[in-house]
Formats: C-alpha cells, sequence, structure tokens
C-alpha cells in the first residue's frame, strides 16, 4: 500500500481541486451549456423550442434518463459545422484544465448529428483538431472514444463504424450509450467483436439504472474493458468479486446520478463501498453542463455528502482514474508520481 503523507481534513478540498487526475466518463455533447446552445444556434440559424438560456436552463429539471436523453438530442441540434465541434470540445478541455484534468477520454455520439444530415468527417476532424490543440496551448492530453447510440441497431451500429472508419486514426476505441434499459449489451455482440478485431479499445455503460445482468454481459459477451457506471453491481456479491479480481474499473459519475435520480441524495451514494470492496472506482461529471457540475464539482460535493471519504480514497480515485486510463504504462506512472506530489505538497505545514 502507498504511504502516503497525512493530510488535515480542513486540506481535503482544496487538495480535491488541485490534485492531477483523469476524466473518463465525460460526453462532449454533455458539455454544451445553454450560453452555447444559444450561440451556435445564432451562429447557424437553427430554430431552438426555448425563448432564452434561462428558460432552457429551467427545463433541465429531468426526472429519469429518458427525460434528460430528449433535452440532451434538442441541445445537440445546433451542431453542424465542423467548427462548432471544435469549439465545444475546446471549451470543454479548456475547463476540464482548469480542474487539473491532465488526461480526459471523451465520447462522442456520431448517429446524434450523422442522422440529422452531418457528416462524420466534420463531426471527427472537429473534435480531433480541438484535442491537438489543447494538448499545446492547455497542456492536457486527450482522446476520443466513438459511442453507438443502443436505442438504435446494430445494422445502424454498424454502418456508423464503416463511416468512421477513414478517420480510425483520429479516435481509440467505441463505447456504448444512451437508453439503458430494454437494450442489454448483447444486442450489440456483433459489433463488438469487430471493433475488438480492429484493436478498438472497448467500453459500455451498464448498470446505472440496468441491472447487474447488463454487467455481466457487457464483459462477458461485449468482453469490455472499463464499466461506464456499473453502480449497481453492489446487488451482485460474486459481480463485485469479478470487477475487483479483474481490475476492471467503474466510471462512477454521482451528480449525474443524483440528478437522474440513480441515488435520492448524494449522502446515499455508493462510492465508498465500491472503494472499500477494492473496485477501481473512479470520479467522473458524464454530461456537466447538464447535471450541475464539472470535474471538482463531482468530487468536492461528494466529499462533503459523504464524511466517511477521507484523504486516502481522493488519492485512489486519482490514482484509479490514471491507472484505468488507455495510456501507455510510462506516461500514467508520471501522472501517478505528480499526484502523490500533489499530497506531499498539501502536507507540509
Ligand atoms: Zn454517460
Amino acid at each position: 500500500m502507498t504511504a502516503l503523507p497525512p493530510i488535515a481534513a480542513e486540506r481535503l478540498p482544496a487538495l480535491l481541486a488541485a490534485m492531477p487526475k483523469a476524466e473518463l466518463h465525460i460526453h462532449i455533447e454533455g458539455s454544451l451549456e445553454p450560453e452555447m446552445i444559444f450561440q451556435l444556434a445564432n451562429r447557424n440559424g437553427v430554430e431552438l423550442a426555448y425563448e432564452s438560456v434561462e428558460a432552457l436552463r429551467r427545463a433541465y429539471a429531468f426526472t429519469d434518463l429518458q427525460s434528460f436523453l430528449d433535452i440532451y438530442y434538442a441541445g445537440a441540434s445546433v451542431l453542424l459545422h465542423e467548427q462548432d465541434f471544435y469549439d465545444m470540445a475546446w471549451a470543454y478541455l479548456e475547463r476540464a484544465a482548469r480542474d487539473h484534468v491532465v488526461h480526459a477520454e471523451i465520447f462522442f455520439d456520431p448517429q446524434t448529428h450523422t442522422a440529422r444530415g452531418v457528416g462524420m468527417e466534420a463531426v471527427i476532424r472537429g473534435l480531433h483538431r480541438a484535442s491537438q490543440d489543447a494538448r499545446e496551448r492547455l497542456g492536457i492530453s486527450s482522446a476520443l472514444i466513438l459511442c453507438f447510440l443502443r436505442h438504435l441497431s446494430e445494422e445502424e451500429a454498424f454502418a456508423t463504424l464503416e463511416e468512421a472508419m477513414p478517420f480510425r486514426g483520429q479516435f481509440i476505441g467505441v463505447g456504448l450509450d444512451s437508453s439503458e434499459l430494454g437494450h442489454p449489451p448483447e444486442k450489440f455482440a456483433r459489433v463488438f467483436a469487430r471493433c475488438r478485431e480492429l484493436g478498438l479499445r472497448l467500453v459500455a455503460h451498464a448498470g446505472e439504472e440496468g441491472p447487474p445482468a447488463y454487467i455481466w454481459s457487457a464483459l462477458d459477451v461485449l468482453k469490455v474493458e472499463r464499466i461506464d457506471h456499473g453502480v449497481q453491481a453492489v446487488h451482485d456479491a460474486a459481480l463485485m468479486r469479478r470487477l475487483a479480481e479483474d481490475r476492471i474499473a467503474l466510471t462512477v459519475c454521482p451528480l449525474s446520478n443524483l440528478k437522474l435520480r440513480v441515488f435520492p441524495e448524494l449522502a446515499q451514494h455508493n462510492l465508498k463501498a465500491l472503494l472499500d470492496a477494492g473496485l477501481v472506482a473512479t470520479v467522473n461529471s458524464d454530461d456537466p453542463a447538464y447535471f450541475g457540475g464539472y470535474m471538482n464539482d463531482n468530487l468536492v460535493q461528494t466529499f462533503a455528502a459523504l464524511p466517511q471519504l477521507d484523504a486516502r480514497d481522493a488519492w485512489q480515485l486519482a490514482h484509479n482514474s490514471f491507472e484505468a486510463s488507455f495510456v501507455a504504462p510510462d506516461v500514467r506512472r508520471a501522472w501517478q508520481e505528480r499526484l502523490l506530489g500533489s499530497f506531499e505538497e498539501a502536507a507540509r505545514p
């Protein structure tokens, strides 16, 4: 076990904010702030169903995953050109860098855009260019993960993969998102098998609202390397052991869970139980513009709501975020050393 210097409790919130960390569960379309939705709507001449930024913000009163997704897709309708995707990704990366996120693996939903007639090239090029510029100008590294929308068919996922192949060098993996219930992972068994042959990294949303069985099939049928959310795993002891033994990371998103009522209150979140069971749990923002907070808001608010979380848990979460990232081992180790350095710094009188 890594020896950590003692951290005074009152220093923990500042340390949570300042420590280096990776974000592994962020949907770039979910980083669209109402101000940017209006700005892009004006630039592109898109008519919105909301009168003002305030009216749009008021509509963010979701009750479950589906009611959120309805407004999420409406917001994405303002994205038409390569520059729009660039501006959206740049805004997120700038915001993430301020939270001391040093690496982000960013989900994007091409089907939300190609279904509206936007070309795959505009989507991937815009996002990729922002990622490159952010590495140079902000010192934040990032990579793209293409997500299939699980409420659509596997045939449509195959068509999307085909369309994205000319840009294979600009994304590192695939994921599975959107409405979980009624759309189990096995629906996408063949397309994930194909992605594996292509050398793509594999992740999937499972066990957010869906049952532990969906996590089992994401692991055994899709053969994913990380589970996005996965908080329902606590209802299955055998699954918890499997996740811990195989070091399968869970990309947990506390404020998203709160807003979508997966947990009625943050104080009832099971993050501590996941860590105590030895799982590679991480904290992430999911759709930060919609769920009321970016990376550090998630960390600070969750630690405030769960007083049983301490400095070791903070270190573990950030350490896990690097362990679970798809970067080269030497890069990961360098970040983990920086992380330890930030704890030593915070321990100084
Ligand atoms: Zn998500």
